[in-house]
């Protein structure tokens, strides 16, 4: 059945092929592979299920964790951020999803522990990032608060998160790696510090564990270049159908707000896909759009469900013409940096009601 509707095709040979690039960057890392978001837009359970060869799996919230316990996956799970309350620590330990502990009052309800115990945890220490974490001379007193509880013998690991990895010419990234191998110095106890783009340029960042997003999903974590660039291949390619043609006069306005005017007679395709489905609204004029396999401009402003594209020199071009937004032909870093935004937040802001399509 042909639908007219946008649909991401997932292509899980690529998710394999890019895990594989994580392994060759850091060979003597393991890997936690990072699905929070739905799996970075992808789809959690599909995503979590072909990345089989991983370590173990982080996401940000307890309830990403619990949605992949109840798929049947039984890795190792970190949960990243988001454990606050004493229910959330209950399912946690049900699940033997690892917390990251990173303030006070984690610590305190880790303390306390519940009728099922305590699950692994690793200590988050802030070594530059200033978001979540304890300051590195605060590590000896947490660890000496809670080596005394149910939680103490299930501490696993130290870890931190760099704010600037894809500057990779900032040495800011690694005054933060030197931070934490001091404040774990002498116990011990495994690291992770590498997301993509430390695990890609910072020697210090291959740790212990490594936790790659964004490279596994085949985009490019550093403020240029693409996925490609790097070996990777895009796991997402995003599709819709082309849905009517206007043949306009020179002088027509296009869209809302009339902002592109027809320079002379021409046509004028409308693309099934808007800012409801997740293509972003700040898309100028001239953002690239594959149109059977070529590159046609979008003109105007992004509508809801719809965008519109110039079809000058495109004669043969007609309705229900396969339209890709990004993925295999064109990068969505372009795209992104065209919107004045990042890969990462155009994957993830993939709307519900677009399909996701497995291969
Ligand atoms: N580790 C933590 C704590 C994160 O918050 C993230 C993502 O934001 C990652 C790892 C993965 O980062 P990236 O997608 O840049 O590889």
């Amino acid at each position: 059945m042909t639908w007219s509707a946008p649909c991401a095709r997932i292509d899980h040979a690529a998710l394999r092929h890019n895990l594989a690039a994580v392994r060759r960057f850091a060979p003597a890392s393991r890997v936690w592979a990072v699905v929070k978001a739905n799996g970075y837009g992808h789809g959690l359970e599909a995503v979590a299920a072909t990345l089989a060869e991983a370590d173990g799996l982080a996401v940000a919230r307890v309830e990403e964790g619990v949605r992949l316990r109840r798929a049947g996956i039984r890795r190792p799970i970190l949960v990243l951020e988001g454990m606050v309350f004493a229910d959330e620590l209950a399912a946690a330990t049900r699940d033997d999803l690892a917390l990251a502990i990173h303030n006070w009052d984690q610590a305190r309800l880790l303390a306390r522990g519940g009728e099922l115990g305590v699950p692994p945890w690793w200590l988050k220490v802030d070594t530059g990032m200033h978001r979540l974490g304890f300051p590195p001379a605060e590590v000896d007193e947490v660890l000496g608060y809670l080596a005394n509880t149910a939680a103490g013998s299930r501490l696993v690991g130290l870890l931190t998160h760099l704010a600037k990895a894809d500057e990779p010419e900032d040495p800011a990234s690694e005054r933060q790696c030197a931070a934490l191998g001091e404040a774990a110095a002498g116990r011990g106890l495994p690291l992770s510090i590498g997301n993509s783009a430390g695990l890609i340029a910072l020697p210090a960042a291959r740790s212990d564990w490594v936790r790659p997003g964004i490279m596994l999903y085949g985009a490019s974590p550093f403020a240029t270049g693409t996925g490609a660039d790097l070996g990777l291949r895009p796991v997402m390619t995003l599709q819709t159908r082309l849905i009517a043609i206007q043949s306009l006069p020179r002088g027509a306005a296009v869209g809302y707000g009339g902002t592109y005017v027809c320079p002379e007679d021409m046509r004028v395709g409308i693309v099934g896909i808007g800012y409801g489905d997740g293509y972003p609204r700040h898309a100028p004029t001239g953002t690239p759009v594959l149109l059977n396999g070529e590159r046609v401009p979008l003109i105007g402003r992004v509508s809801m469900d719809m965008i519109h594209v110039d079809l000058r020199g495109r004669p043969q071009a007609a309705v229900g013409d396969l339209a890709t937004l990004w993925g295999v032909g064109l990068p969505v870093e372009e795209i992104a940096t065209r919107a004045g935004t990042i890969a990462y937040e155009l994957l993830c802001r993939v709307a519900q009601r677009v399909q996701l399509e497995h291969d």
